[in-house]
């Protein structure tokens, strides 16, 4: 089911509102505008009227999932496959949410589970693509920012990149539940933005520096440190390069 709406706080919100009284077939919901888009640890989406692609979709799993942080790379695969169907070129993936063109950022992602993870829950894919943004709207982003309207130089069809959205997030998600992220491992580090890098880590308030060496098959971020490689998994680490 697809559901589109002019303004709405966050998309996340509305499609777990949506789904809660569906059969648990999957639904997308799609809005103009988000008046409280959100992005991780409750920092701010912008997204103004008509120059994003603000899209939620509810994914219902009954049997738990292997590993949501590799589900989150998993879709970001999705998005980056979808954006090069529609032109956009030399686009990288940055752990463990982010989708980078020069460093800038082109689009975001977010997901939250409702439930529990290990046996039934819905989780809610978000996704955010700058379409067309003002020099003052990318002025007024925390970071450096990137549109879609700038990587291809030219305009893209909204319509065009939200359907191939569509169809690639629904053959990942079919991939993921049978074969995991490790179906995807490979292809994701083609387009790591930091492989091979020096980078700092942040995680629960813990600095790390050293060497990123890729992701595991669960979707963790390999880091060599002065005392060996170490995992890095989930919602509270911060990745930078050094
Ligand atoms: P981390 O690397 O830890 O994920 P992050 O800064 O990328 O950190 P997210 O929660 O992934 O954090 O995304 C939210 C951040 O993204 C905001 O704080 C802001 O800096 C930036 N941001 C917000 N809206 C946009 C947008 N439309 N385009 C690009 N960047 C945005």
């Amino acid at each position: 089911k697809l559901h589109t709406c002019f303004s709405t706080g966050s998309t996340n919100d509305l499609v777990k509102e949506l789904s809660d009284d569906e059969s648990g077939s999957m639904t997308f919901c799609l809005a103009e505008h988000q008046t409280s888009g959100r992005g991780r640890r409750g920092r701010t989406w912008v997204s103004p009227f008509g120059s994003t692609i603000s899209m939620s979709a509810n994914w219902r799993i009954s049997e738990g999932t292997a590993s949501l942080e590799g589900l989150s790379l998993a879709v970001g695969l999705a998005v980056l496959k979808a954006l090069e169907a529609n032109g956009a070129r030399n686009i990288e993936l940055k752990w463990p949410n982010d989708v980078l063109w020069q460093g800038r950022k082109l689009s975001g992602i977010l997901l939250e589970v409702h439930g529990d993870p290990t046996g039934e829950c819905d989780v809610i894919i978000g996704i955010g693509i700058n379409i067309k943004l003002s020099e003052d709207q990318k002025k007024g982003i925390g970071q450096p920012a990137v549109d879609l309207h700038e990587v291809c130089g030219k305009t893209v069809s909204r319509n065009a990149v939200v359907s191939q959205l569509i169809n690639t997030l629904s053959h990942t998600l079919d991939g993921f539940t049978h074969g995991g992220f490790a179906l995807y491992r490979d292809q994701w580090s083609e387009y790591d933005a930091f492989r091979g890098q020096e980078v700092n880590i942040e995680a629960a308030g813990r600095k790390e520096k050293g060497v990123n060496v890729g992701v595991n098959e669960q979707g963790g971020l390999l880091i060599k440190t002065e005392t060996g490689v170490k995992v890095f998994n989930g919602g509270e680490v911060s990745l930078r390069k050094s």
